[in-house]
């Protein structure tokens, strides 16, 4: 009896050596009191194709961006308004694919989306295909503080921004020549596929020259209070009023002070379809895994075996400031609560 006991007991022992959970240990320490990360896009960035002067010029566009966030949070403000804040100096620069730099579509316009959320609440708006709208950004922002709703699109979504006093342009301003360039070099591309094999070629040409210049933000505050915005043109070339990602809660934009906010660039159907930035909190809140781990097992697995392609930026309420892409580059910078900022373009 004795001996059946004690073997029993090493059975039981054995068992449970093999079948208990591998625990992971999170640290649950505040890094940061409190964080902002930027993207001004993801793709096919590469040092060969770049010039010093431009190197330098997007590097210093985004130190400025960073820096107007960074001095929000640092006096105490809401992460809502560094995000706004600092997404307003990208739209304003034609150096990304949003606000004044927004690609072109098929017909020549320029459509802009663009959202934003507040992890304490859950609260968001969302703004889609707008032709008129200086900044999408502030737009989105009235949506989720103004209306019942969360997300406006085209005329109607106008109509809104001049209720609420936003500024409006005359859609002429978002002409740019490297812009309009760009799109004249996608069709002569897509001409040239149609007559060499007689099929539709619409995405094809656009994802070989891939380069997405969305903008993007995510701070937290000294409150733990996380936001996140995403601001875009879109995808050039695009047609019948195509709304990607940027404007999607729980793809482009995500935010919840529990896990973490997150602002995505890239391919926007892929995005949509693996519902990114949301997925990136889900996992953090079910499996209790860190952001670094989340955010790589969404962009590196889901989304790759997906064919997708691009990044997120995200940071989570310990202050953790994560990004992940695919892609040869990224766009991006970061400041901690020390003030210390990094700002890259390239994989390491
Ligand atoms: N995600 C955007 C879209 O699909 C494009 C980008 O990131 O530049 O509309």
């Amino acid at each position: 009896m004795k001996t059946f006991l004690t073997n029993l007991s090493i059975v039981i022992f054995l068992v449970s050596c093999t079948t208990a959970p591998e625990k992971k240990e999170i640290k649950n320490e505040k890094i940061n009191e409190f964080a902002i990360v930027i993207h001004g896009g993801a793709g096919t960035i590469l040092k060969k194709n770049m010039t010093p002067e431009k190197e330098k010029a997007y590097q210093d566009k985004l130190k400025e961006a960073i820096t107007v966030g960074y001095t929000i949070l640092k006096n105490g403000g809401k992460s809502i308004d560094a995000v706004e804040k600092t997404i307003h100096v990208l739209e304003n620069s034609p150096l990304f694919n949003a606000g004044k730099g927004a690609v072109f579509t098929h017909e020549e316009t320029n459509e802009l989306d663009a959202s934003i959320m507040t992890g304490n609440d859950l609260n968001a708006g969302a703004i889609a295909g707008v032709t008129d709208i200086k900044n999408p950004i502030s737009l989105a922002r009235k949506v989720m503080e103004n209306s019942e709703h969360v997300m406006l699109s085209g005329k109607g979504a106008s109509i809104f921004a001049k209720e609420q006093g936003i500024e409006i342009v005359d859609p002429k301003y978002f002409y740019t020549e490297s812009r309009f360039k760009s799109l004249q070099r996608v069709k002569e591309k897509m001409k040239a596929e149609l007559d060499h094999d007689g099929k539709t070629a619409f995405y094809d040409p656009i994802i070989k020259d891939s380069k997405f210049g969305t903008v993007g933000c995510v701070a937290l505050d000294k409150n733990g209070n996380i936001t996140a915005g995403t601001s875009t043109g879109g995808m050039t070339n695009k047609r019948w009023n195509r709304i990607g990602d940027a404007p999607i809660i729980g793809s482009g934009t995500y935010a919840n002070n529990a896990t973490c906010g997150v602002s995505s660039t890239g391919w926007g159907e892929y995005f949509i379809r693996a519902q990114v930035a949301h997925d990136i909190s889900a996992i953090m809140d079910y499996k209790g895994v860190s952001l670094k781990e989340a955010a790589r097992e969404v962009i590196q697995n889901k989304l790759t075996k997906l064919g997708g392609t691009g990044g997120i930026i995200a940071v989570d309420k310990n202050g953790n400031m994560v990004f992940e892409f695919n892609t040869a580059g990224m766009y991006r910078a970061s400041m901690n609560a020390k003030g210390e900022a990094e700002v890259k373009i390239y994989k390491e």
